[in-house]
């Protein structure tokens, strides 16, 4: 999608003008919703010391260290400008009231699956939200120097979504955005060693979820998780996000689908879908879901729906293997 400097520009005189500024991200956040929330929010108060700005939604527990919600209630919505970051689509909002807000702005860089608000700035090819975000402050204001906490949790974002520049969504600006942003004095080994610790439970949970993976055909991968499985080892379902990349360690193994039952919905399982090659979100797309090439979500029902999605998957690298030969 082209870019146009006319909106970036549309987009910080709105953000110039309210005075009440509330910013949505994702449900179950992850460290991107968090690290692009909490960073704007905080370079906008160092901007606008006067302004009201409220981060608005549920906190994941692992993620305390980079900050906290706001409380935000009805009432703030009114006169207000709401700015949802992160999110491709408008059921996966975090935060109920958001159409309540004067103006909406979407600031994202997942595929464009519902085309929401009054602006909407969308780099598709960007490793992060926090990547667009600084790209925009960094073209916005060229001279402007970002406080060190400002930059650390734009950094934390851009480390969470490309697994530490490993995905194949790194690109040159990548680096360039991240190079910019070690300017401003970040604790980079820090940052990077709050991703890599783990406590003894999630270690213990994922050799766990090692042996209960599944090979199926044409390079796929599978695990299933009950909600028992969180609870025998005392860890929440946050705990598998440390665990979704494993399955691709596996040599031969392109596409993998991480099956977790959900809380209070017998039967129904969130499908984190992940991919080294073939392109995965029509698959998610399919489940009720999407997200990124190589890496989406989905619901799924039952058993006969999780061996439907596995057999798509199938489909789908065996397509890639022989477009590849
Ligand atoms: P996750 O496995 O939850 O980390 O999700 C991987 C990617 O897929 C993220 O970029 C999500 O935004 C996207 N995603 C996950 N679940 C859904 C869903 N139900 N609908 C649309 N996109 C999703």
């Amino acid at each position: 999608m082209q870019l146009e400097a006319k909106v970036r520009e549309e987009i910080f005189e709105a953000i110039q003008s309210f005075q009440t500024i509330i910013i949505h991200r994702h449900q179950r956040p992850d460290p991107d919703a968090i690290g692009s929330q909490l960073g704007l929010k905080s370079f906008i108060k160092e901007l606008y010391p006067e302004k009201n700005v409220l981060a608005a939604g549920t906190m994941s527990e692992g993620l305390t260290w980079m900050g906290q919600m706001d409380s935000v209630e009805l009432a703030d919505y009114q006169n207000a400008l709401a700015i949802v970051l992160d999110t491709a689509n408008q059921p996966r909002i975090d935060g109920e009231w958001y159409q309540e807000a004067s103006k909406l702005i979407k600031i994202d860089h997942h595929l464009i699956v519902d085309s929401y608000g009054d602006w909407q700035w969308v780099d598709e090819s960007a490793s992060s939200c926090a990547e667009v975000l600084c790209q925009m402050i960094f073209d916005q204001f060229p001279q402007l120097n970002l406080t060190k906490e400002v930059a650390e949790l734009f950094y934390a974002g851009i480390v969470g979504d490309t697994g530490r520049f490993q995905f194949s969504n790194t690109r040159s600006e990548t680096f360039e955005v991240v190079s910019r942003l070690m300017h401003y004095g970040i604790d980079l080994a820090a940052i990077n060693q709050r991703f890599n610790e783990l406590t003894k439970e999630e270690l213990d949970f994922m050799a766990f979820v090692m042996g209960r993976i599944v090979l199926h055909p044409a390079g796929v991968a599978s695990v299933l998780l009950n909600q028992s499985d969180f609870t025998d080892f005392g860890v929440k379902e946050e705990a598998s996000n440390q665990i979704t990349h494993i399955p691709g360690r596996i040599k031969g193994v392109l596409s993998w689908v991480i099956f977790i039952q959900q809380a209070g919905h017998n039967g129904n399982y969130r499908a984190r879908i992940r991919s080294k090659g073939p392109s995965i979100n029509e698959v998610a797309m399919h489940f009720d879901g999407g997200g990124h090439a190589m890496a989406s979500g989905a619901k799924v029902a039952d058993l006969a729906d999780r061996q439907a999605l596995i057999q798509e998957l199938i489909q789908t690298n065996r397509d890639y293997l022989a477009q590849s030969n």
